[in-house]
């Protein structure tokens, strides 16, 4: 008998899950469960807005939602319109791709602030992601500290920077494009509490900052070693290293007012407290220095005058009900993807929260492997039952057709050199499915 399969999150995790199990040459219905009307997780709501390219997938992961083998369950949320108990009483094998899509704390003082946005609430904001479109964040600031030195930290301040026609052909929305716009941001500085050789970011998006037309990127020459030094690297990521090294020992070359703008790159300063009353005035750093791979406090400490701070210091996952949870890792305790009897997790909430979006695709095939392995034969109704239950529950559901109705009017509704102009409400996304 066909085996049922339900996967919860329509990201890449789960999207490469799908895509696994149809290339088995085993029987299997796949129901991939989003709590949102659109799928495609952090492909629609992380990735930056200016990098379509990478959104691509989105084409390849919506062939696989339309597979006749596969239904797309979106507007279901697992937690409030059914169980993850039910789920797995209902089908033979269910997978957790729910991501890790909050933010962490930096844990110090003034955190608080209006003017402190953690990179994953700002980045869904700039997403037009429906939680957050509405976070309306202070913008009314010359200078902006992004706290990470991690590609997300480099998203955040590009798009920061960006003029209307660089981010013509972007898919941001129209209240983040004039929010941006207006604000009289300058500087941004991006921080890392270790150096440029310990610095997570990856060359391409490096060496993006120094293409913009109308900023300068920065950094101080003092704090660049002449090369990478004997570290316990692969060569791959060694090569990398220094190609990061070699771009930003050009942008030590720039100058200060080459451009209208500037992106500061400050390393060795870990926060400690951020400045003002209720309103974000400043940040306070201690200047550090590196003893075995750590940041460790010099007790000298300095300030920057901004009024925005932006942690890029990594996504968090939350529990889901019914699954086990490890709160340091923040991830599903598993076993190569086997988390409990015929329950896997993949992607984020499986590993934490590193990598790009290819990254997920051994999850996706480790997870299909496991299944195939584990469930030899369907003994559960799957697909029937869960419609059942949405239908008794009242629940609309925003299947495939659903979705291509929605993707059609947003890329229909675009400016010109757009790809897309997002809905930015679940009831507007359901008002367009239902045609009204
Ligand atoms: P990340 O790469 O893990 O970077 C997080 C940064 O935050 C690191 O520099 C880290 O420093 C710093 N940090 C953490 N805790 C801190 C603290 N308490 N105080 C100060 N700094 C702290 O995370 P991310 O930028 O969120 O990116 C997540 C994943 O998505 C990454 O794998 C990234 O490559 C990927 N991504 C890729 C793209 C792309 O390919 N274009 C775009 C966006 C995201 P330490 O190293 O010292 O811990």
């Amino acid at each position: 008998m066909t085996i049922s399969v339900a996967i919860i999150g329509s990201g890449p995790a789960g999207c490469y899950t799908a895509d696994a199990l149809l290339k088995s040459d085993v029987d299997v219905q796949i129901d991939v469960i989003d709590r949102l009307p659109t799928p495609f997780g952090l492909i629609r709501a992380g990735v930056a807005p200016d990098h379509q390219t990478t959104k691509k997938i989105q084409k390849k992961f919506g062939t696989t939602l339309a597979d006749p083998s596969v239904r797309y369950f979106g507007n279901v949320d697992v937690g409030r319109d059914i169980s993850l108990a039910e789920l797995r009483d209902m089908y033979d094998a269910v997978v957790l791709a729910v991501g890790a899509p909050y933010d962490h704390k930096l844990g110090i003082s003034g955190e608080d602030k209006t003017g402190v946005y953690g990179s994953a609430s700002f980045v869904g904001w700039y997403n037009a992601h429906p939680d957050l479109r509405d976070l309306n964040p202070a913008l009314d600031t010359k200078a902006v500290a992004v706290i990470g030195v991690g590609n997300v930290a480099i998203d955040v301040a590009r798009v920061l920077v960006k003029d209307e026609a660089e981010m013509a052909d972007s898919d941001l929305p129209a209240y983040a494009a004039k929010a941006i716009q207006n604000s009289p941001i300058t500087d941004v500085y991006i921080i890392g509490r270790r150096g440029p050789i310990e610095a997570k970011f990856t060359n391409v998006e490096l060496r993006e900052m120094g293409k913009l037309e109308h900023c300068v990127s920065l950094v101080d020459a003092d704090q660049l070693p002449d090369d990478v030094g004997d570290v316990d690297l692969s060569d791959r990521d060694k090569r990398l290293k220094e190609r990061n090294l070699n771009t930003l020992k050009e942008f030590a070359n720039s100058k200060p007012n080459d451009k209208p703008k500037r992106v500061h790159f400050v390393f060795y300063a870990s926060p400690v407290e951020i400045l003002g009353g209720d309103k974000v005035e400043g940040l306070k750093l201690e200047r550090t220095k590196i003893e075995e791979g750590r940041a460790v406090g010099t007790g000298e400490f300095f300030e920057i005058d901004c009024g925005l701070v932006i942690p890029a210091i990594g996504y968090r996952a939350t529990p889901v009900e019914g699954a086990p949870f490890d709160e340091r890792r923040c991830v599903v305790p598993n076993d190569d993807g086997r988390v409990d009897d015929r329950l896997y997790a993949v992607g984020w909430i499986k590993r934490g929260p590193t990598g790009v979006i290819a990254t997920n695709r051994p999850d996706g095939e480790i997870a299909a492997k496991h299944i195939l392995e584990d469930v030899q034969s369907g003994e559960k109704p799957g697909r029937s039952a869960l419609k059942k239950l949405l239908a008794k529950k009242s629940i609309q559901v925003v299947d495939i057709a659903g979705w291509q109705k929605i993707e059609k009017i947003e890329n229909e509704s675009a400016k010109p050199q757009a790809p897309r102009l997002k809905f930015e409400t679940v009831d507007d996304m359901l008002a367009a499915v239902n045609g009204s």
